[in-house]
Parts: structure tokens; C-alpha cells; sequence
């Protein structure tokens, strides 16, 4: 089944960024082949019961892109964009972000083709339960690892965990990770991907000579990622002059009073009203002015349309894919540093390792131990990635696919192809 045909192709931007390093890291034409294609891609129907009486069936997917280095790791997405092509991409991205922090899992994603915003509880509960019950054989704690993605929540992990287990008749917490603690989560789970990318920016930020308290960010996205990226920034004293969500953008030079745009989206569930700047579009706040951009929503959004006209001087992705190849290219030509997301929004399965090595030990850690472990992580492999750009004078995102691919290609031959 070809996964790159559509040419707005998702995978497609994945692949050509891994065809950049591999050249450079003259990868052979049959490891090439290998890597470049999803171990196991699924699709199956989700019929469910609305609260109405009717059924509907939404598509489900899961990819399991690679296992050289261990289990198969990734969120699950629900979203009425969701295709086999975005989820391939997604799954593809898990194996090149596990592998730049250096974490024992190989690359997954799923998804389900849906608009939860138009679902109640119980009927996400039954589409989710659904869904478990389809991956049953082939997810576990060593097979195949889910964990929340865009509207996905650790109550749907709860959910995840309880079928899977009930269907197993055992208690497998380590099945999935970003559950509630009190069902085997991991304290510092929840902030950890926003913890990420602030801690990934600031270390940039401090290598470009850019002091924190008087840099300028924009936060493209106020949900998991986003929410709690701008929250740290601004605990951190730098100032936030733009955030966005779906119901558009806001921007205030002053700096965005981002406590209570957090306070304000928990009361209204959206930005939408919130006075704290002025309303602008979303299109309109990827080139306003800021020192520092953070894209934290979806893929694509950085074109060639837009890209020439980006005034930030660094781009930290806390989304997957926010940059089109053609658009990476223009930031590179404008001397626009990018933290590609594989590095920058690693945080998120960061905690997610620890949470399932928890959940394996039965011992769970204090938030501080968590959130040192993870700085620990993150520093120590961006560190490598900064210094391998210096000295092949590269991009961080080909360093990244670079010290990815080097060290998935090192367990897949030392494992052998069985072929
Ligand atoms: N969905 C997140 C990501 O894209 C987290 C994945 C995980 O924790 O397994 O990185």
C-alpha cells in the first residue's frame, strides 16, 4: 500500500527529511529500502453506538513503524483529519524521536478519523473501549506501547488500560502511558511535553546569546502541549506575546497574561472572547513579530507560502511536522535556528518511558525526580545534536534524523534482517 501518492503526503515531509540524512550518512540503498517502509500498518471499523440509539462506524489505524529498538511507542490521535498517510508519518516521527533521546522503543502511532468535539463521554468511552479491544493482540507492555496524542486524554488511556486488561484478565498499567496517576501514571506526565520544549528552547535560546527575560515568544496552540509550554515560559519570566487555539489568535506585545488565559480556557473550555490581546488570525500570528515561535498544534503549517515572511529568529516544534521540507529550507536560507520536533516535543515520551518503567518496577518516583530525569535526558541529546551541527555544519533537524538513524541502523544490524 503506498503511503506517499497524495501530494499534500504527510510522510512524504518525513521521508524527504530522512533522505537528507541518510545521504549524508551514506546509508546503504537496503537499509534504506528497510527504513523507509512501516513495519505494520492496521486498519479496522469502530461501529458504535451514539447516545441516540443509531450506530456509526469511524476508521481506526495503528502503525507500528519500527521495533529495532524495542516496543513500538506512540500516541493516539483523534481528529477528523486523521488518515493512514498522517498516522504512517506520526509513526514514522516516534521511531526518529525515541531513537535522537536515546529511550529502549522502537516507533508507533494511531488514530481514529473523528471529531470528538462532537462526541459525549460515553460515547468516546465506547469508541475507545472498541478500539482497545481491535489492538488487543498485538499492543502490551513489550509489543506496542500507546500514550495520548492531539484530543487524547489520560482519562481515554484509563479507558484503554481497563479493556485491554479486562480482555488479558490481568492488571497491565505498563500497556499505556499518560494514564491518571492513580491508575500507574506518572507524576510530571501531563506537563511533560510543554516542560520539553521550554526546556529545549531556553538551552537554545542561551546558546544563540538570547536572554530569556527579554526575548519576545508566540505560542502557536493552547492544548496539551502548547497550554503548557506558554505557562512554563511565563513562569520562567519571559514574556509571551501571542497564543492561539482554534478559535483564533491572540497577541498583546505587552506579554499575554498567561495564567489567566489558562484560568480562562479551563471556565470556556476555548480562548474563544478572551480579551487578554488583541484578535488576530492564526495565519497572521506564524509571522507576527517574536524572537521565539513555538508551532504546538498540527502538521504543515510552516509553507512556502508563509515561511519567507517568519520574523522569529528560533523555532522550537512542539507539534509533529509543523514544517514543510520547502519552508525548512527557507528558515535555513533566513538563518532561522529550528529545534525539529523530534528533539524539541521528545518530553512527552520521555515521561512516558519513565512511566512505563514505573509501572513495571510497581514503584513510582517524586515529580522533582521525574522532571530532573527529564532535563537530564533532553539536555544531554540536544547537546549532542548541537555539537554535531556545529562540526558537519548542518541544520539541528539533519543532526537529529543523523543521530537517530546512526543509532536505530546499530541495533537493526546488530539484531540481523531475518529475512
Ligand atoms: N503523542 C506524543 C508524541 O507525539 C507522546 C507519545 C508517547 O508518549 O508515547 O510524542
Amino acid at each position: 500500500m503506498s503511503t506517499t501518492t497524495r501530494d499534500v503526503s504527510v510522510f512524504g515531509d518525513g521521508i524527504s527529511y530522512f533522505n537528507q540524512a541518510a545521504d549524508l550518512l551514506e546509508l546503504d540503498s537496503s537499509m534504506r529500502r528497510i527504513l523507509t517502509h512501516p513495519s505494520r500498518q492496521i486498519i479496522f471499523s469502530i461501529p458504535f453506538q451514539r447516545d441516540t440509539g443509531d450506530f456509526e462506524v469511524y476508521t481506526g489505524y495503528r502503525v507500528q513503524y519500527n521495533f529495532a529498538r524495542g516496543p513500538a511507542k506512540g500516541g493516539i490521535r483523534y481528529h477528523p483529519g486523521v488518515t493512514l498517510d498522517e498516522v504512517t508519518a506520526l509513526a514514522f516521527w516516534m521511531t526518529w524521536k525515541c531513537a535522537v533521546v536515546d529511550l529502549p522503543f522502537g516507533g508507533g502511532k494511531g488514530g481514529v478519523t473523528c471529531d470528538p468535539s462532537q462526541l459525549s463521554t460515553n460515547e468516546l468511552e465506547r469508541i475507545t473501549r472498541r478500539y482497545a479491544a481491535e489492538l488487543v493482540e498485538v499492543v502490551g507492555p513489550d509489543k506496542d506501547v500507546p500514550a495520548p496524542d492531539v484530543n487524547t486524554t489520560p482519562q481515554i488511556m484509563a479507558w484503554f488500560m481497563d479493556t485491554y486488561s479486562m480482555h488479558v484478565r490481568q492488571n497491565v498499567p505498563g500497556v499505556v502511558t499518560g494514564k491518571p496517576l492513580e491508575i500507574g501514571g506518572s507524576r510530571g506526565r501531563t506537563e511533560a511535553t510543554g516542560r520539553g520544549v521550554t526546556i529545549c528552547a531556553l538551552d537554545q535560546m542561551a546558546a544563540m546569546g538570547l536572554d530569556p527575560k527579554k526575548v519576545s515568544i508566540v505560542v502557536q496552540g493552547f492544548g496539551n502541549v502548547g497550554m503548557y509550554a506558554a505557562k512554563l515560559f511565563a513562569e520562567r519570566g519571559c514574556k509571551v506575546v501571542g497564543i492561539s487555539d482554534v478559535t483564533g489568535a491572540y497577541y498583546n506585545d505587552k506579554g499575554i497574561d498567561i495564567a489567566h488565559a489558562v484560568e480562562y480556557v479551563g471556565a470556556n473550555r476555548t480562548l474563544d472572547g478572551f480579551k487578554g490581546g488583541d484578535k488576530i488570525s492564526n495565519s497572521e500570528l506564524l509571522t507576527s513579530d517574536c524572537d521565539v515561535l513555538v508551532p504546538a498544534a498540527l502538521e504543515k503549517v510552516f509553507t512556502v507560502e508563509n515561511a519567507s515572511k517568519v520574523k522569529a529568529k528560533l523555532i522550537v516544534e512542539g507539534a509533529n511536522g509543523p514544517t514543510t521540507p520547502e519552508a525548512d529550507r527557507i528558515f535555513n536560507e533566513k538563518g532561522i535556528v529550528v529545534i525539529p520536533d523530534i528533539m524539541a516535543n521528545a518530553g512527552g515520551v520521555t515521561v512516558s518511558y519513565f512511566e512505563w518503567a514505573q509501572d513495571r518496577m510497581g514503584y513510582f518516583w517524586k515529580e522533582s525526580e521525574v522532571n530532573a530525569r527529564l532535563e537530564e535526558t533532553l539536555l544531554e541529546n540536544l547537546h549532542q545534536l548541537q555539537k554535531l551541527a556545529k562540526t558537519h555544519n548542518t541544520t539541528l533537524r539533519v543532526a537529529a534524523y543523523q543521530l537517530a538513524i546512526d543509532r536505530v541502523v546499530r541495533t537493526s544490524k546488530l539484531r540481523g534482517i531475518y529475512a
